[in-house]
């Protein structure tokens, strides 16, 4: 089959365009890419060839192989791993299936400078493309396990690339870069170069379970004089020991960061890794890393999760989702187990005793740490807090016991400080004499709730609210009844007494009076808006506001609803009550216009704008908002 042109997808185009005018300053880490796709490569073949007993391969050396030519100037890297098939390097290596794609290169052209654009190409990182960082054109030959065929493609990287079918293929995958003149002063270092591959394997690959072999024809140094550290044999450029399985001091954290990297594909180190070593009867080594910035589809379905599962040293599965909950699924790692059997599937996982065992430990020690990291360093924890936090919330309504360790990790924006978020913790400590709950708004943002009528009376009494803005907390805050003791209340439900018992005392009669003033206006306001509410009565939570809703203690807020409805639930309509504030002169003009006229229709229009306005106060919605406007329209015409 004759060789044919292919354009690459436009994103992937516009991600090359990147790597080849370079903004990525350390070009060393596209062989850290090549060996660590290399790797997995082998993991794949090892794994299918153990379910696949007609796939006829050998697999008893699986390694990789770094090939120089100094003359040509070019550099192979080389698997006899899984392979790719013809439609496999079309849709793997022309398009980029992340779905955080897009918004990752929006960002980057918003990027303002290289230092920035920089620090996003980190947190995506590019695999194979990383190449095109250091080379002019890259030619890929690939033999799928199985097939008899191979597929050779080659790319300048510039808009195209072309792909041809070839009869004879090595079994795997080869990479060959033809490298770009070497240019220190850009980081591009000549990667033809015996010690300069050798250098480069150790400190980004060495923990590479496969070995990553140098062949002698490279093993020139750099003065051109023979190579005696690898005079004929291959050299193993790697020590492939297992990072988790080696004691605390052996290991530096940049040899931990390389390995978090080739598991994530992230760039930048991680922001907390976190070791366990389980012995006795049922032993295990994990290394988990918390990193540090939350990947574009965390929250889209079908995010990988990124812990892999070992068995005694072999790579058994990525993105083993029975080992963690999903609340902390952007915990990277590896587990190595002792115990399990070598051919374990997903189900049986799933249902396995002794990892249901191990995934409560690991979920506790991650806790732990970042509780630690809480404690350690408050700018970590605000790290973390802001790339994780929405995520950790949702371990508040799954996690039953590991309730109090979540709440307590957790921070909230509060009315106590504009910048600062608050532990609940904190917010305790902090509370009034005689306070007796946890008080706390849901809304769409700080704005929106700290205008909201609801807070007048607690900001009136300097009373701390938190201004809960996430999707999640809506539902969360109904889960969880108290930390530390003290319940978590909205300020927007049931009745609310910030009074003193001093207070109390000298406010009983006033308001018993009130009460009775107002009687008439509010059983009949009751009856006429009695379709849309439950109760029309007086307020104590407000001082400037002439109205607000709120919502029965227990009843389901209207944001809640709308969620619920949105996920497609059915929930009946909740009745809400609209308390009026008789200090304000248009709810006493009303009583008063009320006392004389009675039940006028004027009057019952105000009440109706009445309830409108507080609807509006909270940012909610009308349900007839033409009407609504007719009535303020004619009101102010009136006026005039
Ligand atoms: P990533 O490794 O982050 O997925 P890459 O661009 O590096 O992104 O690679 C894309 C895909 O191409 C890989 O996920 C893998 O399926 C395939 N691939 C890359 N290199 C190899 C290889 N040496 N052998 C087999 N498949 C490979």
């Amino acid at each position: 089959m004759a060789a044919e042109t292919f354009e690459f997808q436009v994103e992937a185009r516009q991600l090359l365009q990147m790597m080849i005018h370079s903004i990525y300053s350390n070009k060393d880490v596209f062989l850290r890419e090549l060996v660590s796709n290399a790797s997995d490569a082998l993991d794949k073949l090892r794994l299918e060839a153990l379910r696949d007993d007609t796939l006829g391969v050998d697999v008893s050396d699986l390694h990789i192989a770094v090939e120089a030519d100094r003359d040509a100037r070019t550099l192979t890297v080389r698997d006899n791993g899984i392979g790719m098939s013809y439609d496999e390097v079309v849709k793997l290596i022309g398009t980029i299936a992340n779905s955080g794609t897009a918004t990752f290169l929006r960002e980057l052209k918003e990027a303002k400078d290289a230092g920035a654009a920089e620090g996003l190409i980190g947190q995506f990182g590019v695999g194979f493309y990383a190449s095109f960082m250091v080379a002019d054109e890259v030619e890929l030959l690939t033999r799928r396990a199985g097939e008899s065929q191979g597929t050779r493609w080659t790319s300048t990287g510039e808009g195209t690339y072309t792909i041809e079918t070839v009869a004879e293929a090595p079994q795997g995958t080869a990479v060959t870069l033809r490298l770009k003149p070497v240019d220190t002063e850009d980081g591009l270092h000549d990667y033809t170069a015996a010690w300069q591959i050798r250098e480069i394997v150790k400190r980004y690959s060495d923990f590479i379970t496969w070995p990553v072999r140098m062949v002698p024809e490279a093993a020139t140094d750099t003065e051109g004089e023979a190579d005696p550290q690898a005079a004929r044999e291959p050299e193993t450029l790697n020590s492939m020991k297992a990072l988790w399985a080696r004691s605390r001091d052996e290991v530096s954290d940049a040899e931990y960061h390389e390995l978090y990297k080739h598991i994530s594909h992230d760039w930048l180190d991680p922001l907390e890794t976190i070791r366990l070593q389980a012995e006795g009867t049922f032993e295990y080594q994990a290394l988990l890393f918390i990193p540090s910035h939350a990947p574009h589809d965390l929250f889209t379905q079908g995010h990988q999760r990124g812990v892999q599962l070992y068995v005694k040293r072999v790579f058994i599965m990525d993105d083993c989702e029975a080992l963690l909950p999903s609340y902390l699924r952007f915990v990277k790692g590896v587990v190595d187990a002792q115990d399990l059997s070598l051919n374990v599937s997903r189900e049986i996982l799933q249902q396995d005793r002794q990892i249901q065992m191990m995934h409560r430990r690991l979920a506790k020690k991650v806790l732990a740490a970042v509780k630690d990291l809480m404690a350690g360093s408050a700018e970590r924890y605000a790290t973390f807090w802001r790339e994780f936090g929405r995520v950790v919330k949702e371990g508040l309504l799954s996690d039953f016991d590991n309730r109090d360790a979540i709440l307590g990790i957790c921070s909230f924006a509060t009315t106590h400080d504009q910048d600062e978020p608050t532990t609940l913790k904190q917010y305790v400590e902090r509370m009034k004499d005689g306070q007796e709950h946890i008080f706390y708004l849901t809304g769409e943002s700080r704005q929106a709730i700290e205008n909201s009528p609801h807070m007048e009376a607690f900001r009136a009494k300097g009373i701390e609210v938190l201004l809960l803005t996430d999707p999640v907390d809506e539902v969360w805050v109904e889960a969880v009844p108290a930390f530390d003791g003290k319940q978590l209340r909205s300020v927007a439900k049931g009745e609310v007494d910030l009074d003193t018992e001093e207070e109390k005392q000298q406010a009983a009669d006033e308001r018993e009076q009130r009460q009775q003033e107002y009687a008439g206006l509010l059983s009949w306001l009751t009856e006429q808006l009695g379709e849309q509410l439950k109760e029309v009565r007086l307020s104590t939570r407000l001082t400037v506001s002439p109205a607000c809703i709120v919502s029965d203690t227990h009843d389901v807020t209207p944001a809640l609803e709308s969620m619920y409805r949105a996920m497609g639930q059915e929930v009946p309509r909740v009745k809400r009550i609209l308390e009026l504030n008789p200090g304000h002169a248009l709810v006493s003009g009303l009583n008063k216009a009320h006392g004389e006229r009675g039940g006028a229709a004027d009057l019952a229009e105000t009440g109706e704008l009445l309830y409108g306005m507080a609807l509006l106060a909270e940012g909610g919605e009308l349900s007839d908002p033409a009407r609504f406007v007719k009535l303020m329209a004619d009101r102010l015409e009136r006026v005039l």
